[in-house]
């Protein structure tokens, strides 16, 4: 297939019945739009919407994988995975998202928890000792936490451990740390990244349109608030990813709104490195009933992702969240990068994402899927080509979830003296 596809072929156009994102109905021909999607044109929300939701799935992910493969010319062949370790400091949180199966809230006696520097620290120690590169420093809007404390938190693991990359918190935990310390969002941001903070995760995106947003983390500020945050970060110079939660009860146009909203920040900024949609997970909640998303609505999703945000680099596919073939085929609908091996993770695993891998695995699932695994930073350089099996890596404590206490099997490595985190 030709870096420029042709979708003629396809001769399906659509009228959006529930109109836009805007609301006013559109004629789309699904091939012309298809055809100038792939060949690099813009493509508008609405004719985003008429792609999501009518476009032939394999005719989506062509033009989707002719974007990619167009972006990565020379390296095109490669998908990339991180290693990395989630190290949840608290789930003691007090703004009640009705999706979370993690948090406690303060009153909450016996249920809440703190984990102390000295065991942060053992972390990030067990971290570099696996190879991991990356930590996310990932946990609950503490009623004490504010700047202070993730000052306190970053300088110390940096003094540690300078070769470890702090890509963690997101907009939320911005707004909620300058509250709780009176101080501006510019001033928390400039102090945590003086402090060591590399870059933001992007968590806390949800769903950025009010209605959905609304629904499932009232307490969380609006949509618009979190892109301004990440906004002012990037103009200080610190970048970020940026995250969407599919499968909550949002509707198809919510979803390319929440797309629309991203890409015109990154108009502006250019800060964001990647896109990364991952779906609901229903247990242990308080939104109970929801339809959760499909995986053909997953992988919609990750073409169409590639095609309207044209200014975003990275689209990764999530195998935690929806398994590992679908984060195989998600490789063929645009995604670049299947995340990463998170040593520990307790978060979307305590509402039920149990998939489990390890190292070799991943690199196993990237070459089956036609591609050569590399092990990659933060900021998408390749640390590794694994480009001859023979010298594959051959360590096999790199696991996943290797001390998560939120999934079966997630327990200490005996070898690695890891701390029981109960
Ligand atoms: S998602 Fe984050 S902010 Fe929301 S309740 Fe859970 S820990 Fe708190």
């Amino acid at each position: 297939m030709t870096e420029q596809a042709d979708f003629a072929s396809t001769g399906v156009s659509a009228t959006a019945p529930e109109g836009g994102p805007s609301g006013a109905p559109v004629d789309v021909d699904i091939a012309a739009v298809l055809d100038r999607a792939a060949a690099g044109g813009r493509i508008t929300p609405e004719e985003a919407l008429v792609l999501y939701r009518d476009a032939p799935l394999h005719a989506l992910g062509s033009a989707a994988d002719a974007v990619r493969r167009r972006r990565y010319a020379g390296t095109e062949h490669i998908a990339t995975y991180i290693i990395e370790r989630n190290i949840n400091y608290t789930n003691v949180c007090v703004t009640a998202c009705k999706f979370c199966a993690f948090y406690a809230a303060p009153k909450d006696v016996g249920k809440g928890w703190t984990r102390d520097l000295d065991d942060i620290l053992r972390r990030c120690a067990e971290t570099v000792e696996l190879g991991g590169t990356q930590i996310m420093f990932q946990g609950g809007h503490h009623p004490d936490y504010g700047v202070e404390y993730y000052e306190k938190h970053f300088a110390a693991i940096k003094k540690a451990f300078p070769q470890l990359v702090i890509h963690s918190l997101g907009a939320s935990e911005v707004e909620h740390m300058a509250r709780i310390s009176g101080v501006t969002v510019e001033e928390a941001v400039t102090r945590i990244r003086d402090a060591g903070l590399d870059s933001f995760a992007g968590a806390g995106a949800e769903l950025l349109p009010a209605r959905p947003r609304k629904a499932i983390a009232p307490l969380k500020e609006s949509g618009e608030r979190w892109l301004e945050i990440m906004e002012t970060a990037h103009g200080l110079g610190v970048e970020s990813t940026t995250t969407m939660l599919m499968g909550t009860g949002e509707t198809n146009a919510e979803r390319i709104e929440h797309l629309r909203m991203i890409r015109d920040v990154q108009d502006r900024t250019g800060g964001f490195r990647a896109f990364i949609p991952y779906t609901y997970q229903p247990e242990n909640n308080h939104l109970k009933g929801r339809t959760q998303a499909t995986i053909l609505e997953y992988l919609r999703m990750i073409a169409i992702a590639r095609l309207f945000l044209d200014n975003v680099a990275h689209i990764q596919g999530s195998w935690l969240t929806t398994g590992k073939e679908i984060g195989q085929l998600s490789l063929h609908y645009g995604a670049d990068d299947l995340g990463s091996i998170m040593l520990e993770e307790n978060v979307v695993s305590s509402a039920g994402a149990r998939h489990r891998s390890n190292r070799m695995e991943i690199i196993d699932l990237i070459r089956s899927a036609g591609r050569v695994p590399a092990q990659r930073s933060t900021t998408y350089e390749h640390l590794v080509v694994h480009d001859d099996p023979a010298n594959d890596p051959v360590d096999d404590r790199v696991v996943s979830h290797l001390s998560s206490t939120a999934i079966d099997g997630g327990t200490a490595h005996p070898e690695l003296k890891l701390v029981d985190a109960r």
